[in-house]
């Protein structure tokens, strides 16, 4: 098995390329196969290397590595002689008529109610038209001649699919500056690479139709490649998501503090009736299928993935998370707040409320029970049985339970409403700075 992923550099991996991505890894990796990574960069003029850059450097932040890598530009002289085989014969054909013609016969052909496919006005161009315009400077561009038919494959995730040709224009596989487009490129660098499946967006599937067309075109046994498309992800509202979602570009994920494990599985099980699971991507291996994965579109839900991340940050121990907490954070800490984290960043904000000096607000209303705790502060050390013996006594002196006795105490010990059990927490506060902060909170 040979697969591939074959992105374009024209910007930044966004979460269905990454899934798209991920699903070709666990596939050709859980069989042993072989993973490609391609970059569709014959579009000269808006590809960028820094690009490409950025999209390795994603995927091995996703934990996906490869095997090959190749850039379609390093392949032209591949693509011209393949070229040269399909003009020979007659599947391309030079074409010359210009943009606005195009879109007058399409406009004529809509007047008509018939649908805009092109007319193949070309095909019936003589040798000397087409010498004369040559001469005149003009240079032709290439289309390939579809076959009248119905195309059809067993899709891996859709099941039976067909694309009618009849109905679709010859695609343009050539431009009359010579150079290549993706869908041609693509069918070369597959069939001659020895790619085995492709997996790729359900986007494609009309691409599909053309493409195995055009391989077929070129002496492949019909049904040499597998393909199979996943399902579109929309927006949580349901939106198709793309590429100017920034918010959804891996970077920007990434920054917000995402973790790959939480990522990767989430998209591992998107689509499908799992239930997600953290993991790096040698970690789902065992889980996934193509099988399992719906024929309907799946809903990218934030949300979703936040819940991922913080279970992922919950189950992960010191030793693994050390480098990427703020200094002087040892075990304690982490084991204190982590139950209590979206993201791996709050925890410079917990050691700070922890070890450093955190806003407290006077709370006068609550000066009686404040003056009472600090005159019952228990004596160091302080470990994780001194919470709950304090606060037994204070709750009996002060005659308070639940949150009235624990919402202005946590209040002036930490300056929030909310945060990690104070349990675990107080014993990092420690007795020097709580009565410091109890007495900033009597005001
Ligand atoms: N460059 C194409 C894309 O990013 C690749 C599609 C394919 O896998 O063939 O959509």
């Amino acid at each position: 098995m040979k697969l591939r992923f074959a992105p374009s550099p024209t910007g930044f991996l966004h979460v269905g390329n990454a899934r798209v991505a991920l699903a070709n890894w666990l596939v050709a990796r859980r069989a042993g196969g072989t993973f490609v990574l391609r970059f569709d960069d014959t579009d000269t003029e808006r590809s960028k290397p820094e690009y490409a850059t950025a999209i390795e450097e994603d995927l091995r932040w996703l934990g996906l590595d490869w095997d090959e890598s190749f850039a379609q530009s390093s392949r032209l002289a591949a693509y011209e002689a393949a070229a040269e085989r399909l003009k020979k014969s007659g599947h391309l054909y030079p074409c010359l008529e210009s943009e606005e013609e195009l879109r007058f016969k399409r406009e004529q052909r809509q007047k008509q109610g018939r649908p805009p496919v092109y007319d193949r006005a070309a095909l019936k161009m003589t040798a000397e038209q087409l010498e004369r315009a040559l001469a005149n400077g003009k240079q032709p561009y290439w289309r390939f001649k579809l076959s009248p038919r119905t195309v059809e494959w067993h899709d891996g995730v859709l099941g039976r699919r067909q694309v009618k040709l009849p109905p679709i224009s010859d695609p343009v596989l050539i431009r009359a500056d010579g150079s290549f487009l993706y869908t041609f490129t693509s069918v070369v660098d597959d069939l001659e690479t020895g790619v085995t499946g492709v997996i790729r967006g359900e986007d494609h599937v009309t691409n599909t139709g053309v493409q195995i067309d055009i391989m077929e075109a070129l002496g492949m046994r019909p049904g040499r490649i597998d393909f199979a498309h996943l399902p579109l992800l929309t927006d949580a509202d349901g939106s198709q998501l793309s590429k100017r979602i920034g918010s959804m570009g891996l970077r920007q994920l990434r920054r917000d503090g995402v973790e790959a494990p939480a990522l990767c599985g989430y998209l591992a099980a998107l689509g499908s009736s799992q239930d997600p699971v953290p993991g790096m991507p040698r970690e789902l291996l065992a889980g996934f299928s193509l099988e399992h994965l719906s024929r309907s579109s799946a809903r990218f839900d934030p949300t979703q993935l936040l819940a991922l991340n913080r279970r992922y940050l919950h189950g992960l121990d010191f030793a693994t998370v050390r480098d990427r907490l703020p200094d002087g954070a040892d075990e304690r800490f982490w084991l204190a707040v982590r139950g209590n984290l979206d993201l791996i960043s709050e925890a410079r904000d917990w050691h700070e409320v922890a070890a450093g000096t955190p806003a407290i607000a006077a709370q006068p209303e609550e000066a009686e029970l404040l003056r009472l705790a600090l005159d019952t502060l228990p004596p160091a050390p302080w470990d994780d049985t001194t919470w709950g013996s304090w606060t037994r006594a204070l709750g009996a002196a002060s005659g308070r339970k639940g949150k009235a006795l624990f919402l202005p105490l946590r209040r002036a010990l930490t300056g929030e409403d909310h945060g990690p059990e104070l349990k675990a927490f107080l014993p990092l506060i420690g007795p020097d700075r709580a009565a410091q902060r109890l007495r900033s909170a009597i005001g």
